[in-house]
């Protein structure tokens, strides 16, 4: 299974892969799990990265392409993948398909997460993440069993920089201007879902599953 997870920050594209990957057996590939841990590790990508993140721009296309296209190379991929949070930009989306082509390969569907902006900024503001795993929490809909501790590996639960209200409402503006014209993108290649991403997390992977049985 070929995946794309499209939709606004905080849509709850990372909460919603974790069953995916555990359903299909596809490895999740984040470009932004990826960043932070490059940023994290101080490496030369990391230290390109760094800014772009903390302002809640979008990293240049070059730099996330490769990235991208390099991780679709490994053995891991040979039976499909989810992609969460690329691409973001019509280039990007050109960049993959002409990679796929190369490749022999077919996206099987894009899930487009739907929630309005004012539910995104509440959720953005109560995420906290995992430092050491990248589980995601949320301080009122999910919360940690133990205040500031991982349910998944016990390490420290935090609040991500860019998820400060001033920063998160800058990164929604990015993906109306950026990311938003992957919707027509990928409705055109008659590849697009919607989901309604407002709903509980489990009726959310509900209507996912369901609009995958087809896929
Ligand atoms: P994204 O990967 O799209 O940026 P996340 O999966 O990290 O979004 O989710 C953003 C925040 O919203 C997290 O704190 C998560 O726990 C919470 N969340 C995700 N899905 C839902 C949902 N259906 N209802 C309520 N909160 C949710
Ligand atoms: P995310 O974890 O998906 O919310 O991404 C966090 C940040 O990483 C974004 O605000 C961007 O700065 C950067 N980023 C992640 N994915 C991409 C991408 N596909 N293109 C450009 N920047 C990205």
């Amino acid at each position: 299974m070929r995946l794309i997870l499209l939709g606004p920050p905080n849509a709850g594209k990372g909460t919603q892969a974790q069953s995916l990957i555990n359903t299909y057996q596809i490895p999740q590939i984040s470009t932004g799990d990826i960043f932070r841990a490059n940023i994290k590790q101080e490496t030369p990508l990391g230290k390109k990265a760094k800014n772009y993140l903390d302002q809640g721009l979008l990293v240049p296309d070059e730099l996330v392409v490769d990235i991208v296209t390099d991780r679709l190379q490994k053995d891991d991929c040979q039976n499909g993948f989810l992609l969460d949070g690329f691409p973001r930009t019509v280039v990007q989306a050109e960049a993959l398909e002409q990679f796929l082509k190369e490749h022999q390969q077919n996206l099987d569907q894009v899930l487009n997460i739907q929630v309005r902006t004012e539910v995104l900024v509440e959720r953005a503001v109560g995420r906290r993440v995992c430092q050491q795993c990248g589980a995601t929490f949320h301080i009122k809909f999910k919360p940690p069993t133990k205040d500031n501790v991982c349910d998944v590996c016990g390490g420290q639960v935090i609040q991500r920089k860019d998820d400060q209200r001033e920063t998160a409402e800058k990164r929604i503006k990015v993906y109306e201007q950026e990311t938003s014209p992957l919707i027509d993108y990928y409705e055109k290649r008659d590849l697009l879902v919607t989901i309604d991403g407002e709903q509980s997390i489990d009726k959310v992977t509900a209507d996912i599953l369901n609009a995958l049985k087809d896929a």
